[in-house]
């Protein structure tokens, strides 16, 4: 049997996502897939494993409702951010009817997850936020089901003006739900719009561990909504979205003592952020230095594919961002200790000009 003749017609040409992990290179310094630089280790006794985990566990939810400050009712624990974005998508948007939209250079996986769901996208390119269009939106408001909103935005590093998300807010008010990512909140938490929950109904955040928390691997993720969304999300969301290993390395990230810890780390992380964009500046063959809110910079360079494969070469693993419209030679650097990034400087600084030509 040809299975490939098996899957759905409208996925059958599907290109997936590359993960940083599936990109198989070696390297010793990874600045590729925004994690943090520093390793977590942790001993926890896992009891009763013969039993299914806790579904919405509260001791978990009750910690990130006091870190997060809003209420237990409000949050939904997801095996990540990715498994909300689909559960959204799966949840709201009927296919080939629904659109979603999205603002282009952003996270892929509102593109990727609603095409395996077969939903159509709006992929609205935004060049700065200057001059906003609301006009995409009022002209495809009838379908509109979803506006996924990366905030700060991956792999620019900017955030969306308050004042525009609430523009945004207000104009879908009775008609679609604006789903802000802040996967990387932690970097710069003042700008955090969790707040606005309680003002506006239709306001959805996601958060998760994997990216300031340092627990990429352990698969955790919050959505936080109002209530009524929240008990329509649970009536769709797998049985055990989390198991009880995660559940029981959250809970102890989620003490007084970790947190501290992790805003520490951002600290750090945002004090070499600072470092390396000002070395990056001088660096002859760097066109442009994003301004980022997050825990990477991006860069635009005469050819990234040349200062990939070389830095590559080197043991330093950068992401390439050029398939991205708009992005042609771009890459994204994750920040790495001060360590790491000093070695990225030095690499950088031995590729002369005249070789990227
Ligand atoms: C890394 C990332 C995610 C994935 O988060 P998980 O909780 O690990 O699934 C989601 N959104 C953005 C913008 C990211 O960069």
């Amino acid at each position: 049997m040809n299975f490939k003749k098996l899957v759905k017609f409208n996925i059958k040409n599907f290109v997936p996502y590359k993960s940083a992990r599936n990109i198989c290179v070696d390297g010793s310094i990874w600045l590729n897939a925004n994690e943090s630089p520093i390793n977590n280790e942790l001993l926890v006794l896992n009891k009763n494993l013969n039993r299914y985990p806790n579904p919405q566990p509260k001791n978990i939810i009750l910690k990130y409702s006091k870190y997060s400050k809003v209420n237990v009712n409000n949050i939904l624990i997801s095996r990540g951010i990715d498994e909300s974005i689909e559960l959204f998508i799966k949840v709201f948007c009927k296919p080939n009817i629904d659109k979603i939209m999205y603002f282009s250079p952003t996270y892929d996986m509102y593109r990727i997850t609603a095409k395996i769901f077969g939903i159509d996208t709006i992929n609205v390119f935004l060049k700065d936020y200057n001059n906003f269009d609301y006009n995409i939106i009022k002209k495809n408001i009838k379908f509109l089901k979803l506006i996924y909103i990366c905030r700060p935005n991956n792999p620019t590093g900017d955030i969306m003006p308050e004042e525009i998300l609430i523009n945004i807010l207000n104009f879908c008010k009775k008609t679609s739900l604006v789903i802000v990512d802040e996967a990387y909140i932690e970097f710069c938490y003042y700008k955090s719009v969790v707040k606005l929950i309680k003002k506006y109904s239709n306001l959805v955040v996601l958060r998760t561990m994997s990216k300031a928390f340092g627990l990429a691997s352990v698969r955790c993720g919050f959505s936080i909504a109002n209530l009524e969304i929240i008990n329509i999300l649970k009536k769709f969301i797998a049985p055990y979205p989390i198991s009880t290993p995660t559940c029981n390395i959250v809970d102890k990230f989620l003490s007084n003592k970790f947190i501290n810890f992790m805003k520490k780390t951002v600290l750090e992380i945002n004090e070499n952020k600072n470092w390396l964009f000002n070395k990056l500046k001088k660096i002859n063959f760097i066109k442009k230095v994003f301004e980022s809110f997050s825990n990477y910079i991006l860069i635009k360079c005469v050819s990234s594919d040349f200062v990939i494969k070389k830095l590559e070469s080197k043991g330093i693993i950068l992401r390439d961002q050029s398939k991205n419209f708009g992005l042609k030679n771009c890459i994204r650097i994750s920040i790495g200790t001060k360590l790491e990034c000093k070695k990225l400087i030095y690499e950088l600084k031995n590729i002369s000009y005249k070789n990227v030509f």
